[in-house]
């Protein structure tokens, strides 16, 4: 979809995941990222492991969310290609050294580059198999430069909401923080009434749903100079190994909270279908895993 767009530019505003490998006899190689990834998307899977795990309510916070995110690869296909698979699943690659004969590598690490300009998918679609969990798309961002890392020494790369993108009536307007007299405030941007900015509240007005249409994506700019995550491949195999637990327990999984921070058997499981037997699962309400 963006073959025409050079990769100098893609520096901009792609994310990109650079593998690092070590052969069996010692050598260290990297493979440069076989795709460009112009926005951040949700998957079902690390939604799941969050709010089982992290949260301790359904309202997920972005900015904790992108601490846990494992580095997947969407591709350069259609939306609707199928599939974000862990970038940690690579298959193994042969070893670039002439003469070597190490048949097998491993990854030892992989980095993240988060560009400039990152553009983040509205939650909506994600989290349609998650009745009642929402995401808040915090206004400043700080991601740990080291994977899983908790520690307040570790540098960050941040970023600063500036802006959605609309789609309405056909075409697409924009919601801006903008300065206004010393504070932020949410102005609304549509070419087709004249072009000019409409103030439209505070900067809390953009945490709402748009008042006419549907949003588009999610503007950050990056406001710190480092920009690569390091992600040792032991803390995302950890990661990845509570994901598959976290997705294992519900064999449909229906993500349910009877009050907040306390997991229940989905609505789907026949345990609460036997003593719930009026109980009518909707299609809106189920997920199929494995099928
Ligand atoms: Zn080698």
């Amino acid at each position: 979809m963006d073959s025409a767009i050079t990769p100098n530019t893609k520096l901009h505003f792609f994310m990109q995941h650079t593998i690092h490998w070590k052969c069996d006899s010692g050598h260290e190689f990297t493979s440069d990222p076989a795709h460009f990834h112009p926005a951040l998307r949700y998957t079902p899977g690390d939604i799941q492991r969050f709010l089982s795990l992290q949260s301790v309510s359904k309202k997920i916070i972005l900015n904790d969310y992108l601490h846990y995110v494992i580095p997947r690869d969407p591709g350069n296909g259609p939306t609707s290609a199928p599939g974000l698979p862990p970038v940690h699943l690579t298959p193994s690659k042969s070893c670039p050294y002439s003469g070597c004969r190490s048949t097998a590598s491993q990854i030892t690490c992989i980095y993240t580059s988060w560009p400039k300009f990152l553009h983040i998918s509205p939650p909506k679609e994600a989290l349609s198999n998650f009745d009642g969990v929402s995401i808040h798309m915090s206004h400043t961002l700080k991601i740990p430069s080291v994977f899983g890392s908790n520690a307040s020494d570790t540098p960050c790369v941040t970023y600063e909401l500036v802006g959605r993108s609309v789609f309405q009536n056909g075409h697409f307007t924009s919601d801006l923080l903008i300065p206004q007299n010393g504070k932020l405030s949410t102005c609304h941007y549509n070419d087709m009434r004249g072009g000019k900015l409409e103030v439209h509240g505070d900067e809390t007005v953009i945490d709402n749903d748009p008042i006419v249409g549907v949003e588009d994506f999610y503007a950050y700019v990056r406001t710190s100079d480092i920009a690569s995550v390091r992600s040792d491949i032991s803390a995302i195999k950890q990661a990845y190994f509570d994901l598959e637990t976290a997705w294992s327990k519900y064999f449909r999984p229906v993500y349910d909270l009877t009050r907040e921070g306390a997991p229940t058997v989905p609505k789907s499981d026949p345990s609460f279908q036997r003593a719930n037997p009026h109980y009518q699962l909707t299609n809106n309400h189920s997920m199929y895993v494995n099928t």
